[in-house]
């Protein structure tokens, strides 16, 4: 995996549920970890957003003397599995973490709510890896990658991630909101990527019952996709709510209209 991460661009997904994790026999298709996402692009080692999922981050990564990575909002969902990121018992690594200020928070400040005392017993800083971190704006560059980040529309704000490197682009954009307001803008953001890793939480009847909760519906997300041209597409941060057999329905139904997609499973990887 070293010698392929260093020189192949892909994607690896770690986990893909939305909300909560969940677990049970209904569930082991698409997989019941919360949001975390390894990039490998232009010898950069990325993970997008710490979930549950980031506990598999595979063994042959754990050497890197480096890893990022970029957290699209502090929402419990996207960061409660970093304080068992395997990284992060590993002693002489650097964990460099990147978010945009929000609630008056700076990237250490928003980790350390939910990462110190009382709500988990150690801080980053007092495990083995050195934990450096970013308070981020619009575009910031990692290594030979550059990241422009665009706001999304989720309660509390959220972080919409364009990460160009090696000739390849993908666009991460979980939790927010595709509606007639928000598609256009969204469409040029992700003009043309490679990869386009979207929200799709809610069928429509689902989106419409809660149009103010911050995500978006499978039809949304596919709508996205061909509007912006890109390569492929995959729906992530499924709802806690979704067994594997309503997911493998609405995926079935996507793919017959747009072959170019597909639903998030975690292990699935992606060549670039
Ligand atoms: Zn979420
Ligand atoms: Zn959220």
């Amino acid at each position: 995996m070293t010698q392929f991460c260093l020189q192949d661009d892909f994607v690896l997904i770690l986990g893909t549920r939305g909300s909560v994790p969940v677990s049970g026999g209904e569930y082991l298709y698409y997989g019941g970890s919360t949001m975390c996402v390894l990039l490998c692009l232009a010898g950069e080692a990325v993970l997008l957003d710490a979930g549950t999922g980031i506990r598999s981050l595979p063994g042959e990564l754990l050497h890197l003397p480096r890893i990022r990575l970029l957290l699209s909002h502090c929402h419990a969902d996207h960061i409660i599995g970093l304080p068992m990121c395997p990284y992060l018992a590993r002693g002489g690594g650097r964990l460099d973490i990147y978010a945009v200020q929000r609630g008056g928070l700076d990237c250490k400040g928003q980790v350390a709510r939910l990462v110190s005392p009382p709500l988990w017993p150690v801080t980053p800083e007092q495990m083995p890896v050195e934990t450096v971190y970013h308070t981020v704006q619009d575009c910031f560059r990692l290594g030979d990658v550059a990241v422009d980040v665009m706001e999304g529309s989720h309660p509390g704000g959220v972080s919409l991630f364009r990460l160009t490197g090696n000739g390849r682009r993908v666009v991460y954009m979980s939790d927010t909101v595709i509606d007639g307001e928000t598609l256009p803008g969204l469409a040029a953001f992700a003009k043309d990527c490679d990869l386009l890793l979207c929200d799709g939480q809610y069928s429509e009847e689902e989106f419409r019952e809660r149009p103010h909760f911050g995500h978006s519906s499978w039809d949304a997300a596919a709508k996205l996709g061909r509007l912006c041209r890109a390569k492929k597409l995959l729906v992530v941060h499924h709802d806690p709510w979704h067994t594997d057999d309503i997911l493998k329905e609405a995926e079935k139904n996507m793919t017959d209209s747009y072959p170019d997609c597909g639903f998030a499973r975690e292990g699935m990887a992606v060549r670039l």
